[in-house]
């Protein structure tokens, strides 16, 4: 078969579930991906390993678990070492329930990505579906194929590596070619580009190619010319700030109940969430789903209700514009509307060391991934963090870990953790405390984190000592994306923004001294907060976008308190002179 042709591969020991997968596979893919079934594991190891040798693309890696199979989920784990950007799925028999806390508990773990129920009759449309599902999240991630845009660059260049994820996170048809490699000679020598400021990126899709150097941000959206600035007289009823899970719910709701929406959006639809590869706890995707697909679903559903997007443009500033808000763009834009909905996230801190950013989801995980814990049984797991969040972590990794490790880079938890929670921590049989330690790396076993080097902080990386580590949860704190607000929106001492009727929020909310804040707006008359960025949120996507959803509500009633007023009447017109408007903005 063609070399370029995608594999998909199975290996088990059980001969029912090989014979079963092996024609299903065949019979509905077998025209477009090559279908190897393999007698065993180490059969299957060593077929991997030669396919990766000959540099021959796997799509898909299936390996079985139940009484007939009980290797397929170590083959699944060590699979990841030989194809890292193949899917993963492990597939079980319909019954088999004494088999599934075991699955679940590799799942977490990231030994495979999905569950699948091996079919039983011909035309199973259900398990085509997970198949289908599996091959489009391998494509979108993958690029391959049709190359909307090319990309030359160095490999390793952080700006080339900036466009080729935040196009392919916006479903963008990315081709990355490395500079030296022969098509990039070949796009350039046709384009008569001798020395090119790089990133080169050319946009194929026009009536004739658009070659950018080194574009900004703001260029490339130009260029593309997907998401003009509206007309400068356009008054939208909202701008939402951010496109991700919060914000894109928001223009979802907004847009079908009738009201006049834009996104404004700088990075990539999905935010937080577009990041990561699969998202388990999302009610009604019991496979779970992958953030890409789940953000560029639901970027579709607000499009074709009618939101307006603007893409690869950030908000920079707001200011009140008589009765509405002018909302500056980075584009040096200004789109006005009577409010605003702040759906801007957070950035996590990151730890900044390669080999633990390699290992995200492979046993390194940032923030409190609660539901990762189970998954943790019998290990030796470290907390890295001082704060109250860290200390929660603990307590309940120690449910289930062998041992919790917390890494504190100070000399005591007293400032940043609560009494009642180091109390706890210290009365924690399987609850260990290193204090003035950092992390300065990380050792990996077939991809996923088998120890982590420490150091006394301060201290020369290269005297660190080797734990052994199955799990590491990085909580050191999250940084609210708000410098673009006024100051006079009012925040807790973290930045997150005070929205509701607080107390605080309403003594110095003086903006609306006549009512209280509605639930989700800030302090500012007709601004509003959701998602992960609002003080007290639960930093998950389905809050978010139950944020985003309930926001809306909030936005009609601010809307009917607030009208537009009347356009002055035209000259020799008898009409009355329009009412004055009930309404007050101000920032302080
Ligand atoms: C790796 C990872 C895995 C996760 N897994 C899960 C999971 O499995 N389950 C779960 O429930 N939660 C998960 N979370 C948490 C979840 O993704 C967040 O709670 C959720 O995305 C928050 O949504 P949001 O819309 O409030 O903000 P975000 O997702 O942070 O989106 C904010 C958006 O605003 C944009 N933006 C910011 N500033 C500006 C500006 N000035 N102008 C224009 N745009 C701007 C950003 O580019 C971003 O796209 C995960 C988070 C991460 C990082």
């Amino acid at each position: 078969m063609d070399d370029s042709v995608p594999i998909l591969l199975i290996a088990t020991s059980d001969p029912a579930s090989r014979r079963i997968l092996g024609d299903e596979l065949r019979r509905r893919y077998g025209a477009d991906y090559e279908v190897v079934a393999c007698a065993d594991h180490a059969h299957g190891r060593a077929v991997l390993e030669g396919l990766r040798r000959w540099n021959r693309q796997v799509a898909l890696i299936l390996g079985c678990y139940g009484p007939a199979d009980r290797g397929g989920l170590d083959f699944l784990r060590r699979a990841y070492g030989f194809h890292p950007a193949a899917k993963r799925a492990v597939v079980v028999t319909w019954g088999d329930f004494a088999s599934a806390p075991t699955v679940f508990r590799a799942i977490a773990q990231g030994y495979a990505e999905l569950l699948i129920i091996r079919p039983e009759r011909p035309r199973d449309e259900e398990f085509h579906g997970a198949i289908t599902d599996a091959l489009d999240d391998w494509h979108l991630a993958q690029g391959v194929g049709f190359e909307a845009v090319r990309l030359i660059g160095e490999v390793g260049d952080e700006r080339t590596h900036t466009l080729r994820d935040s196009l392919s996170r916006n479903h963008i048809p990315v081709g990355f070619h490395p500079v030296g490699s022969e098509t990039a000679d070949r796009t350039l020598e046709s384009l008569g580009l001798r020395d090119p400021a790089l990133p080169v990126l050319v946009l194929e899709f026009t009536a004739s190619p658009v070659v950018l150097e080194n574009p900004s941000d703001v260029e490339i959206a130009e260029a593309m010319g997907v998401t003009r600035p509206p007309p400068a007289d356009k008054v939208f009823d909202v701008v939402v700030v951010g496109a991700g899970p919060s914000g894109l719910a928001t223009a979802v709701y907004a847009s079908s109940e009738g009201l006049s929406t834009m996104v404004v959006e700088g990075e990539a639809v999905g935010g937080q969430a577009g990041t990561s590869s699969l998202i388990r706890n999302y009610p009604g995707f019991s496979r779970g789903v992958s953030g890409a697909h789940l953000a560029y679903r639901s970027f579709h559903q607000a499009w074709t209700l009618g939101t307006d997007f603007l893409f690869l443009r950030r908000v920079e500033g707001l200011r009140a514009d008589g009765a509405l808000y002018a909302v500056s763009i980075s584009d040096g834009n200004v789109v006005r509307c009577r409010t605003v909905v702040v759906a801007t996230g957070v950035d996590y801190r990151r730890l900044g060391i390669p080999q633990l950013e390699d290992l995200v989801g492979r046993g390194v995980f940032y923030g409190a991934t609660v539901s990762e814990a189970p998954s943790m049984a019998g290990k030796h797991v470290c907390v890295v963090g001082g704060g109250n969040s860290a200390g929660q972590a603990v307590l309940h990794l120690a449910k289930y870990a062998k041992k919790v490790t917390l890494l504190v880079r100070g000399a005591t938890l007293s400032v940043s953790m609560s009494e009642y929670l180091i109390s706890q921590l210290e009365a924690t049989r399987n609850v260990g405390i290193r204090y003035n330690t950092s992390i300065v790396g990380a050792r990996d076993q077939d991809g996923f984190l088998a120890a982590i080097r420490v150091a006394a902080s301060g201290a020369d990386a290269t005297q660190g000592e080797e734990i052994e580590a199955g799990g590491l949860f990085v909580l050191i704190g999250s940084v609210p994306r708000t410098s673009w607000l006024p100051d006079t929106v009012e925040r807790d001492p973290a930045g997150f923004l005070r929205t509701g009727a607080r107390r605080d929020v309403r003594e110095a909310g003086s903006a609306r001294p006549d009512k209280p804040p509605l639930a989700l707006e800030t302090s500012m008359r007709g601004i509003f907060a959701i998602g992960d960025v609002r003080a007290g949120s639960i930093k998950r996507v389905a809050t978010a976008v139950g944020d985003g959803a309930t926001v809306v509500s909030m936005l009609h009633t601010y809307l009917a308190e607030n009208p537009l007023p009347a356009p002055p009447p035209a000259p020799g017109d008898e009409a009355a002179a329009p009412e004055e408007v009930p309404r007050d903005v101000r920032f302080t």
